[in-house]
């Protein structure tokens, strides 16, 4: 039986440590971050996982040293991995860790002194550490986030008011819980919670992780279904960090398509152009239009547009003819100038009585064209990710 006194002394004597388990991008198949896991290593070399001793040390309140103590080893250890790759490296806290600014000003201070950067941190939080949590761990987070670094809603799918503290937190990740993902191939309803999991995820314009992913089926069912990051033994078991460093030196590729984003990138123009036909629809009837702001008609403001001419377009160009793309951008631009002619008609002709097929006809060709493209290119997508290369 582990006591207080135990991990007492396991924090004087410097035996505790992180193993580095890495994450993967669905979208190019590389490793693009990895996260912290403690471990308590003996001088026999003896490894204890946290739940031996994490629970004991978060209700006696030595887990705020166990963080401190960690956290600088976190520093010596992301600049060891940047030497290799620019990772983003997340670390687990808990609500005690952020009651006092401690830790705060520790992360604040590293990046000042440039020590870290914004990019190469991220704090992994469980929701239900939030629940009863002081006002101030809330302004602790606010003031991690203002300096840029990202903070994981973990164990997504467990906890109670999951939904509630996502509102109300200023979370960059989701991280979907182990036990939701290991059912996500034989459990239909776990597989429609991860799907919409992952939609909310898109539409709140956040990472979205899926942890625990031990066998190809999930990993391709998570590929299928957009999730951007992850992460699991299929990937690799939490190392040590020497070996966590030759696994990045071995510079592994997994399978990696841009087919799930682009997917949901389809049903968004499907909902910005019913947002749109609502929207002429209710100026012809002079209806003020109250309960919905007018779709944006800037077509690098929309769903697709700010993908498309952030990353989207590289993405795509590395998988499909220049032709496809080049296409694909001019159906697009085409939608976007027609809806804003629409729209200066709908405001001239409020008084007139033209009736709506007459203004909507070109705009639903073109829409229909661009969907059908979309579709096209996401199936061109799907085909290669499953042809098999030999
Ligand atoms: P977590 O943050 O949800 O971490 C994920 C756990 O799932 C890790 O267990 C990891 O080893 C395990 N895991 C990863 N991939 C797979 C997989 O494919 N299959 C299975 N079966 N398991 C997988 P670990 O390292 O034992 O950590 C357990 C929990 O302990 C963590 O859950 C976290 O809540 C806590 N913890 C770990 N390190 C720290 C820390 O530094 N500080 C605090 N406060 N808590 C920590
Ligand atoms: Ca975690
Ligand atoms: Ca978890």
């Amino acid at each position: 039986m582990i006591a207080k006194k135990d991990i007492k002394k396991a924090l004087e004597k410097n035996e505790l440590d992180y193993f580095y388990q890495p994450k993967v991008s669905a979208i190019t198949g590389d490793i693009v971050g990895a996260e912290a896991l403690v471990r308590w290593i003996k001088p026999d070399g003896k490894v204890i996982p946290p739940g031996a001793f994490i629970p004991l040390a978060e209700e006696s309140g030595l887990i705020k040293e166990i963080t401190l103590q960690l956290f600088k080893k976190l520093e010596r250890s992301i600049k060891l991995i940047h030497e290799i790759k620019p990772l983003c490296v997340s670390f687990n806290v808990t609500a005690d860790d952020l009651e006092t600014d401690k830790l705060s000003e520790k992360i604040i201070d590293a990046l000042k002194e440039k020590r870290l950067t914004p990019s190469s941190l991220e704090l992994e939080i469980t929701e239900s550490k939030l629940i009863k949590s002081k006002p101030s761990v809330k302004d602790n987070l606010n003031r991690i986030v203002d300096i840029g670094v990202g903070v994981a809603m973990d164990d997504f799918g467990t906890g109670y008011s999951s939904l509630n503290i996502l509102s109300n937190y200023p979370f960059s990740t989701l991280k979907l819980d182990y036990n939701l993902i290991n059912g996500i191939t034989s459990d239909n309803k776990k597989k429609f919670i991860t799907k919409t999991a992952i939609r909310m995820a898109h539409l709140l314009k956040i990472d979205i992780v899926a942890e625990g992913v031990d066998n190809k089926q999930q990993y391709d069912l998570l590929l299928y279904m957009g999730c951007t990051i992850i992460q699991g033994y299929l990937i690799s078991k939490p190392l040590p960090l020497n070996e966590f460093i030759d696994f990045l030196k071995r510079d592994i590729r997994y399978p990696g398509s841009t087919a799930g984003k682009l997917h949901m990138i389809y049903v968004d123009h499907i909902l910005w152009y019913r947002d749109f036909v609502y929207y002429v629809m209710s100026r012809l009837q002079k209806i003020s239009y109250t309960s919905f702001p007018p779709p944006i008609p800037s077509p690098h403001q929309c769903m697709f547009g700010e993908w498309f001419y952030k990353k989207g377009k590289i993405f795509l160009t590395e998988s499909l003819s220049d032709q496809s793309v080049k296409k694909l951008e001019k159906l697009h631009l085409s939608i976007h100038d027609e809806a804003q002619k629409i729209i200066g008609i709908s405001k001239q002709r409020i008084e007139t009585t033209q009736h709506y097929d007459d203004i909507l006809i070109n705009f639903n060709r073109l829409h229909q064209d661009f969907i059908n493209k979309l579709q096209e290119c996401e199936n061109s997508l799907v085909y290669s990710y499953l042809t098999p290369l030999d």
